[in-house]
């Protein structure tokens, strides 16, 4: 009878903790929807702040505008946790032609890429050569390649779900084209746009030198995806095209940035942290609102979720905005140095990095228990669409955190249209759907809460199952 008593006591509460949860998930979402804040704080830096590339004036005035909104949230604790980035600066419009015959010119769309020198003042015009991938360079060699410019037209890989997989597949033609034409004698790259639609937007992003040394560096810029058809096309017809480009962009010397982080401090393990983020840096040729405004900003309604559903979280909640995500990282491995020389215990780190759309789930970076546990919360987001749940890539920024008794995760925005806008002009604020974003913030919010409540650790659920 008492064992009787026992069961039915048991079965009662794992059955209230359940309902709970799921009454929490809906209040958390509901208000998200109703009265979230992610848009309107997106709106501010987006169209009131703009591009913030990590160093720029822009970027200060969103350290400034987050931090202020942090403190408005009533927090526990708000903080600037200083970090020296790199200032990259574009300088002047860039500017490209090819030239079929003397005098003959089109004009393409390009950008330098983020990193790059410029070209020599006037510009630089030389016999353009193709090639398909980053290894055909080192194929074509120093006889083929020296004195021209190298055009690298790899598109990304359409058939593959994952845009982010297709993504990853030709990034390295981007960062380091350019220095493995280099070592060959070429004068420039000109790098195919990462972009799966046929468009007229050129994509900047990343690019690096490695060891060679600064005498040997070339001007790389990156063209719209049109007109890498179009250049290909015409090189096609005739291999004696000049190409010209000019770009000043310019490396500066480091400046002082910041960090932004809000705290909910723990209400029976303070000692134990969890951290949501994105960051707050951004490419300038858009106002960087899907990478990586709305992380930033979902991030912040986080905090904000949690309070207005009347949770009180046992660990400690902190939203971080990390500052140089983009060209350099330093903010997340500042973030992560201080946390050791603190020797503070993250058990569980979440970013959004991936854009503001339509939430589908999250990938983990963990062992199969802790997969088998978060998959086992399924039925709870399943009201929300929120079905994907497995090992993968968590987040730039939260990367620095691993070690092996941390969660990482990531959020999963359906990705089919990030590739259009990401470090483009057109990654604008029209172009994120306000109900798309506060779905994604509600869904983080929906994780943190689970993670907060049941704690990451395996062993003591296997307990309570053989009880
Ligand atoms: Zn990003």
């Amino acid at each position: 009878m008492k064992h009787l008593f026992i069961v039915v006591f048991l079965f009662t509460t794992v059955q209230f903790s359940a309902q709970t949860d799921a009454d929490n998930l809906k209040k958390i979402y509901s208000n998200s929807l109703t009265n979230g804040m992610s848009y309107q704080w997106l709106d501010h830096l987006s169209n009131q702040i703009g591009g913030r590339l990590s160093g720029s004036l822009n970027a200060e005035k969103a350290v400034r505008y987050t931090k202020i909104e942090f403190e408005n949230l009533g927090l526990d604790k708000v903080w600037l946790q200083p970090v020296m980035v790199p200032r990259w600066v574009r300088g002047a419009p860039e500017f490209a032609y090819f030239e079929t015959s003397p005098g003959v010119t089109t004009n393409v769309n390009i950008c330098a890429l983020g990193g790059s020198i410029a070209t020599p003042v006037g510009g630089l015009k030389a016999k353009i050569v193709e090639v398909g991938t980053y290894e055909d360079i080192k194929t074509l060699g120093r006889e083929k390649v020296e004195g021209k410019i190298v055009f690298i037209n790899r598109p990304m890989q359409a058939d593959l779900i994952s845009t982010f997989d297709a993504y990853g597949g030709c990034s390295v033609e981007r960062y380091a084209g350019a220095a493995e034409a280099a070592k060959y004698g070429a004068v420039g790259t000109i790098v195919r746009s990462l972009n799966l639609r046929l468009d007229d937007y050129p994509h900047t992003g990343s690019m690096g030198y490695g060891d060679l040394e600064v005498s040997k560096r070339i001007p790389s810029a990156a063209i719209s995806t049109n007109d890498a058809e179009l250049l290909s096309g015409m090189l096609a017809l005739n291999k004696n095209l000049n190409f010209f480009f000019s770009q000043n962009c310019k490396q500066l010397k480091d400046v002082q940035s910041y960090n932004v982080i809000g705290e909910i401090t723990g209400s029976e393990f303070p000692n134990e942290i969890i951290v949501v983020g994105g960051h707050l840096d951004s490419w300038d040729l858009g106002d960087g609102s899907h990478d990586d405004g709305a992380g930033v900003v979902q991030s912040m309604d986080v905090l904000r979720l949690l309070k207005e559903s009347g949770i009180t979280p046992k660990r400690t909640i902190r939203a971080v905005l990390f500052m140089n995500e983009e060209n350099g990282l330093r903010g997340g491995r500042k973030y992560a140095e201080a946390a050791t020389s603190k020797k503070e215990k993250h058990i569980f780190a979440l970013e959004s990095d991936s854009g503001g759309f339509t939430p589908r789930g999250f990938s983990f970076e963990c062992s199969d228990a802790i997969l088998a546990k978060v998959q086992s919360w399924r039925p709870l987001f399943k009201p929300y669409l929120i079905h994907f749940f497995e090992k993968g890539y968590s987040g730039a920024d939260i990367g620095p955190l691993k070690d092996d008794a941390i969660v990482l995760a990531g959020l999963r925005p359906d990705s089919q249209r990030y590739f259009d806008h990401h470090h483009a002009a057109n990654d604008t604020f029209e172009h994120v759907n306000k109900r798309e974003l506060e779905l994604g913030a509600a869904s983080m919010t929906a994780l943190i809460y689970l993670m907060d409540k049941y704690g990451t650790e395996t062993i003591s659920n296997d307990d309570e199952l053989k009880d």
